[in-house]
């Protein structure tokens, strides 16, 4: 009875500490995200596509793909997620396109207000004039030592799950970041300009990537709270 009890608890305890967790990554421990309070902003959506691949690729079917599987990772490690959205759609309501936009940031951020959030996690996909560019990379607000510490944990990861290269950028320019009341990022998951990466980020496989890569480096991030 003794030895039952005995491996009972050990199954317990390996469960609760996230030993199950079956990543591409295992050197991370999920405990360290256990009561948490995660705001995941799938960017765009609804009337707002974002930027649109040659290949008709479009950055809100991207962003939600990654948000969600990044939610069920948070979830899996005991921590709560806030999601701005899990469908498609924004949370503007105004006919004209501007205000409409301008109403779903500010939703956005008095979302993760509301629900005292301690990191808000934006996710988005780049575009730009050179076809030649790709990489994920991760933006913070120059002002926030937090937002900066988030930022190099999970480009980190990023860059070892993609064999990526590219370096965290400080920005005054981006109003998530401005407006944020937590430690906030966004993370560009690749360039939707460059064909190969625009159909690479319609594929499970990488979207998967992507997810962990920026799940890993928030327990980073917690872990050296
Ligand atoms: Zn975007």
């Amino acid at each position: 009875m003794k030895v039952i009890i005995g491996i009972v608890l050990v199954l317990i305890l390996t469960l609760s500490l996230g030993w199950g967790f079956s990543g591409q990554d295992e050197r991370i421990w999920s405990w360290t995200l256990g009561n948490r309070v995660v705001l995941i902003d799938a960017g765009h959506g609804g009337v707002d596509p974002g930027a649109v691949g040659k290949g008709q690729v479009l950055e809100k079917d991207v962003t939600l793909a990654v948000s969600k599987r990044l939610q069920a990772l948070v979830q899996q490690s005991g921590a709560k997620t806030i999601m701005v959205r899990e469908d498609d759609r924004d949370l503007g309501t105004s006919q004209g396109l501007l205000k409409r936009k301008r109403e779903d940031l500010a939703q956005r951020i008095q979302l993760a207000l509301d629900n005292q959030a301690e990191v808000y996690l934006s996710i988005h996909a780049n575009s730009f004039p050179n076809a030649k560019l790709t990489g994920a990379q991760t933006f913070y607000h120059s002002d926030s030592p937090e937002g900066k510490l988030l930022a190099q944990s999970i480009q980190q990861e990023l860059n070892i799950m993609t064999n990526g290269n590219r370096v965290i950028k400080g920005t005054q320019d981006i109003y998530v970041l401005k407006k944020a009341h937590q430690a906030a990022v966004t993370v560009e998951l690749g360039f939707l300009s460059n064909l190969a990466e625009e159909q690479l980020m319609a594929t499970p496989e990488y979207q998967q990537k992507l997810a962990v890569a920026i799940y890993q480096g928030l327990s980073i991030y917690f872990s050296k709270q």
